[in-house]
């Protein structure tokens, strides 16, 4: 293989610029020629694809967001949008691809492997919701933002003795609500992966103003309702007013944490080291702190898993 190309895809992710850097520098140490394509698989549909050189990638380690920047396209959902893409790169010369985003992406990817072009998935998102790997790209760097706010919204929660609701992001997964909380100290963590029961919640809350606790953070994945919806159902329960924070899109930015530039520096290698040994339709991962890679079809099969013990362990922790 003599050039390969890469594009950022779907929801951004603080560390997906490490990971362009990691794939154009690694790629240019092996002497590969590395090109850009811009705005996702609208680029690839649109062919904004241009040339990076090593210093393309300079001082962005450190920055969130993408340089590539990422779109969402519906256009590459059908087949001739996909097969456009392929000959945008075989114009180019590009003989394959890594992506570098969330399942989604991943789909994109995996159409282009069913089609014969070889494609490396690389997770970014703020999600951890990708399967084949314990750790997405991002992930750290947002749990860093919420645990700064719920830090925050525990010091006004204590002056007033209130109970605050945060919403935060996941989609349809609970790893930013289970992580922060834990992180965060949160009483109550409400994530799709559980029902919850509001009897339970009611209970825990008198539980602890009966020992003299001066306030209460509850943290609600925005995959089972929004904060507001939540609110209210505590309150037709309870009749106890609450304040809700909706943290947003916050979340998804801001300078990277060095665990995700670390990871997404070697991810980012990892996937051009697949395409130079000839191994296309692979998505890349970290298990137990070791590289691996799977087939990006069985990948997608696979269920997202969310660590079960730590939900239960924030449980016990927050009696
Ligand atoms: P994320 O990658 O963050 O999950 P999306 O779900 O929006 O974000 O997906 C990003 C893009 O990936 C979509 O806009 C589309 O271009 C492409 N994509 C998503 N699903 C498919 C699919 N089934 N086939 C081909 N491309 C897809």
């Amino acid at each position: 293989m003599k050039r390969i190309g890469v594009l950022t895809s779907g929801g951004d992710s603080p560390g997906m610029n490490a990971a362009v850097r990691a794939v154009v520098r690694k790629a240019i140490f092996h002497n590969l020629e590395v090109y850009g394509i811009y705005q996702g698989y609208n680029g690839l549909i649109n062919n904004n694809i241009k040339k990076l050189e090593l210093g393309s990638v300079g001082d962005i380690i450190h920055r969130g967001g993408t340089m590539l920047y990422t779109a969402r396209c519906e256009e590459f959902k059908t087949k001739e949008g996909q097969l456009k893409g392929i000959e945008n790169l075989k114009e180019h010369g590009i003989e394959g691809l890594v992506v570098v985003g969330g399942d989604g992406s991943y789909r994109g990817a995996k159409a282009l492997t069913e089609h014969g072009y070889p494609c490396v998935g690389v997770p970014g998102t703020i999600d951890n919701d990708i399967p084949g790997t314990e750790l997405t790209i991002g992930f750290d760097t947002a749990l860093n933002t919420v645990i700064d706010a719920i830090d925050k919204i525990r010091d006004t929660a204590t002056s007033h003795e209130r109970t605050f609701i945060v919403e935060v992001m996941g989609r349809n997964a609970g790893d930013i609500a289970l992580w922060s909380g834990l992180a965060g100290g949160a009483e109550t963590i409400i994530i799709p992966e559980d029902n919850f029961n509001m009897d339970d919640i009611v209970g825990r809350l008198k539980k602890g103003q009966e020992r003299g606790k001066k306030h209460s953070i509850i943290i609600v994945a925005e995959g089972v309702m929004s904060g507001q919806e939540f609110a209210q159902k505590l309150k037709d329960a309870t009749n106890m007013d609450t304040r809700v924070s909706v943290l947003g899109h916050i979340q998804r930015g801001g300078s990277p944490t060095a665990s995700d530039r670390v990871l997404a520096s070697r991810l980012g290698a990892r996937a051009v080291e697949l395409l130079m040994d000839g191994k296309g339709g692979r998505a890349v991962g970290i298990e137990e702190n070791k590289l691996v890679d799977y087939d990006i079809i069985e990948a997608l099969a696979k269920p997202h898993k969310i660590n079960l013990n730590m939900y239960k362990l924030s449980k016990e922790l927050s009696i």
